[in-house]
């Protein structure tokens, strides 16, 4: 091709900020010569190509924006290590159909089982599919609430909690809630019912949650809410960050050992 319809090629396509056919189509050119594409075969897979690019951007812009705390995949996640926890109930979350109907997901379990990478993995599947996702710890989310109360912002900041279509909020439960940050987190779930998908977190059963709200009223008026449209996911395994340490012998307890410690009037 010439060098002054090449300039104009580049110069067009630059405007056009179809930067990945820039990049491709002198060689793809080649390829449908060799392969004796049609026009139309050609146009498909530069387009496909440029179309590629924009999508990966856009996910890593949405990751951006989620947030999350690192990243984790569901194919990163070993099920073998966990048979308590129903890998094709897993599976069913994953094609997002909770987040099309506007429900909610709650992962349970002792620390170390895998809920966070869990959260983390469902919402990069939430931003594969186009949805705006958005991560915070309970702590993390309370924090922000009250930095925005004392500026006057609070209303603000409530209504930015709304937009995403999926909020994961990790760890809830590790430390109670103060009856302010208690009530915000009603107003919270209130506010997105029905309207857009809390994925939660929580070391606590829904037993123990009136441990973290300033009364069993209030958990109860919230567990009401959180689970009216939701999929419960209990998690019962042992911790994963002692996988090594187990096998290394640094933890000589077996789950069954640790579990007796724990209940030592269990009957025998
Ligand atoms: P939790 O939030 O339940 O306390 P995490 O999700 O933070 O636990 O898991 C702790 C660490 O162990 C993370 O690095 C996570 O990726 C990893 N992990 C946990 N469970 C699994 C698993 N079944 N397969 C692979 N990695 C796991
Ligand atoms: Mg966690």
């Amino acid at each position: 091709m010439g060098t002054l319809q090449h300039q104009r090629l580049l110069r067009l396509l630059d405007q056009l900020k179809l930067r990945r056919v820039i990049e491709l189509y002198e060689g793809v050119a080649e390829e449908a010569g060799k392969k004796d594409w049609t026009y139309v075969d050609y146009l498909e897979k530069l387009l496909e190509a440029e179309a590629a690019l924009r999508q990966e951007r856009t996910v890593i812009m949405k990751m951006q924006m989620a947030r999350f705390p690192f990243q984790k995949t569901l194919d990163q996640f070993e099920f073998s290590f966990q048979p308590s926890l129903d890998r094709k109930l897993v599976k069913s979350l994953s094609t997002l159909k909770f987040v099309e109907e506007r429900e909610n997901v709650l992962l349970l379990g002792p620390p170390g089982v895998g809920k966070t990478h869990l959260a983390i993995a469902l919402g990069l599947e939430a931003i594969k599919a186009g949805y705006p996702v958005y991560f915070a710890t309970a702590a993390d989310l309370m924090a922000s609430l009250e930095r925005a109360q004392a500026k006057g912002q609070l209303e603000a900041r409530m209504r930015n909690l709304l937009k995403p279509k999926l909020l994961v909020i990790d760890e809830l439960g590790y430390l109670p809630l103060e009856p302010w940050e208690a009530s915000q987190f009603f107003q919270l779930v209130s506010a997105r019912y029905e309207k857009g998908s809390i994925l939660l977190t929580s070391n606590k059963s829904y037993g123990e949650w009136g441990e973290i709200f300033p009364d069993a009223v209030m958990a109860a008026a919230i567990l009401d809410r959180l689970l009216h449209h939701s999929t419960t996911v209990n998690i019962k395994g042992e911790s994963y960050r002692l996988k090594g340490k187990r096998k290394a012998g640094l933890v000589n307890l077996s789950a069954e050992a640790m579990d007796k410690a724990a209940q030592p009037s269990a009957a025998s």
